[in-house]
């Protein structure tokens, strides 16, 4: 199985999860166009797609699921309370499939299982990823790592996780405070810090590879996020880096990541 980031950061989110010819799209907040050509660069094209799985109804995550919904029947998937939101941004006549978190289903030869996530969006979720005995854990736009994100993405091989913003940079930072606020609170999203927490609880469950998702442009610096992560993961005995016990990479804010085998 493999992954690769599409786009990730506040102003858009999709990932494709491959393996053996078959690909799910994670979010779809690029333009249609961007999708096409990042997926070209791939050597596929939207109509191979077997589903798209929606975290959540934020237009950064299914900005590009009009388009795209009108010029391919690929089925979306979403968990049944952001269905509604979902279904807003696609054709009129198509239905959005709606999935119970906690739940497995197959999409092909992919198993998935969402799990509820605490961001301020009905029915957020991220996904567990399994395939030929190898699963990734996709979890962005986390207010605080609940303990059911903790069961769910624990033991994985590959985990994408958000480290949005530095806490400093985006208290001095220029956002009115109600939006601080929101991002700093329990529905919100994950600090650096609180991103590191979590990669340590997971380095000591076995994950082999962390790549940082959702990395805000205005509050926060790609080498900001690797820096904490890593130091953390140092701090608890962790060899990090390749061929390390765990590696971290941060994925692209603008284009796409490399493909990384998970
Ligand atoms: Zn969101
Ligand atoms: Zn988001």
């Amino acid at each position: 199985m493999q992954i690769t980031t599409l786009c990730s950061s506040s102003s858009g989110n999709c990932a494709l999860v491959s393996h053996e010819g078959e690909y799910i799209l994670i979010d779809a907040g690029v333009s249609y166009r961007g999708m096409t050509q990042a997926l070209g660069a791939l050597g596929i094209t939207p109509r191979e797609l077997s589903a798209v799985l929606i975290t959540h109804a934020h237009s950064d995550h299914i900005g590009g699921l009009t388009t795209l919904t009108k010029r391919v029947s690929t089925e979306i998937i979403a968990s049944a309370e952001a269905c509604d939101g979902v279904q807003r941004h696609t054709c009129e006549e198509r239905r959005v499939s709606p999935i119970e978190p906690d739940r497995e289903f197959a999409v092909g030869s992919f198993t998935v299982r969402a799990f509820r996530t605490s961001h301020d969006s009905p029915g957020s979720v991220g996904y567990r990823i399994s395939a030929a005995g190898r699963t990734l854990s996709y979890c962005t736009d986390l207010g605080i790592v609940t303990q059911t994100v903790l069961d769910a993405v624990r033991e994985c091989d590959t985990a994408v996780l958000e480290s949005n913003h530095d806490v400093t940079m985006l208290r001095r930072g220029q956002y009115p405070a109600t939006l601080k606020r929101r991002i700093l609170g329990d529905y919100g999203h994950l600090s650096n810090d609180a991103c590191s927490r979590l990669a340590v609880t997971l380095a000591q469950s076995g994950t082999r590879r962390v790549i940082l998702a959702h990395i805000s442009r205005e509050n926060n610096t790609p080498t900001l996020a690797l820096d904490t992560n890593v130091h953390a993961l140092q701090l608890a005995g962790a060899t990090v880096g390749d061929g390390g016990d765990i590696d971290v990479t941060d994925a692209p804010q603008y284009g796409m990541s490399r493909t990384y085998t998970v």
